[in-house]
């Protein structure tokens, strides 16, 4: 496996790549959710490109940039054990030089759910993406349902802005109990790992809730604060059901809503969410 710690390194590597190339975007300390990332370019692609770059100007200046858990030796075998050919891990100096005044960013969508308490995030998140995809010219790229609102955002993003990428979806990998993994799992103790649980018990109610029958937004946000308020050490930020189209809130959800919530243990901060799919006789529930 490469690894690319330059632009001219990546520009030179993707100059000789042949076939079908597929990139993961990620932030790096690997799981196994970014790991079916991994697979699922594998099997879309000949080549594999992922990218690890806890990108900062996705962080607001009082989150968490300075303790993101970092393992770059770990990742490295973790990624080639995966079968990728290529790592990118840039320095962020060498993504935005000394200063940068071009972004990407959604004025209305961007400003909800997670844009609410993170104004400048998702500017960050696609700006990072738009440049990956300019450096790395990708025919597909590999995205968790876990950030609902992030993959719903970029995929408005390639089909406003005409990027020619197919932005391939992967389900959320959760622990057996179902917890959403995510790296920031890592900062949690052993007890705020229990209060964090909290978030998958009130999707799990929602979910339980809509395959008996129930469409009313307001009787399945209820049902989810009875459960989340078992966690005490839990604190939701918000549990919207929302349209996956406009993520605007709907009164009765349909075959295309999402119900998202965003909590915080102790300082970590964790989202997890519920897609729902089919016809709109017959919901399916992907969570
Ligand atoms: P991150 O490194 O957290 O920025 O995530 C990189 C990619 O992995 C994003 O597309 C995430 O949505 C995806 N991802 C993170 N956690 C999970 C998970 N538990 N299951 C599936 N995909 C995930």
């Amino acid at each position: 496996m490469d690894v690319l710690r330059t632009i001219s390194e990546l520009r030179a590597w993707r100059r000789a790549a042949r076939g079908k190339v597929a990139l993961v975007p990620t932030m790096g300390y690997f799981h196994e959710g970014h790991l079916c990332l991994m697979r699922t370019a594998r099997r879309a692609a000949d080549v594999v490109l992922v990218s690890s770059f806890v990108n900062p100007i996705q962080f607001g200046p009082t989150e968490d940039l300075a303790r993101y858990p970092r393992d770059l030796e770990r990742d490295r075998a973790l990624a080639s054990d995966a079968g990728v050919d290529a790592l990118f891990v840039p320095s962020a100096e060498e993504m935005y030089g000394q200063s940068h005044e071009t972004f990407v960013y959604w004025p209305t969508m961007g400003n909800l759910l997670c844009g609410r308490t993170r104004p400048d995030h998702f500017r960050g998140v696609g700006t990072v993406v738009a440049k990956l995809f300019n450096l790395a010219f990708p025919h597909v790229a590999t995205f968790g349902r876990k950030d609902g609102q992030q993959v719903l955002l970029l995929e408005r993003m390639v089909r406003e802005l005409n990027f020619d990428v197919e932005i391939v979806v992967c389900p959320t990998v959760r622990e057996p109990d179902g917890l959403a993994l995510s790296s920031r799992n890592a900062l949690l103790s052993a007890a705020d790992r229990i209060q964090a649980l909290g978030i998958y018990a009130g999707l799990d109610a929602a979910r339980a809730a809509i395959l008996g029958g129930e469409r009313r937004s307001a009787a399945i946000r209820n049902e989810m604060a009875q459960l989340m308020a078992k966690s005490p050490g839990l604190g939701v930020e918000y549990c919207e059901v929302v349209s996956r189209e406009s993520l605007r809130a709907v009164d009765i959800i349909d075959h295309c809503s999402m119900i998202a919530v965003a909590g915080r243990v102790g300082t970590t901060r964790l989202l997890d969410n519920l897609w729902t799919m089919g016809a709109d006789g017959d919901i399916r529930i992907e969570l």
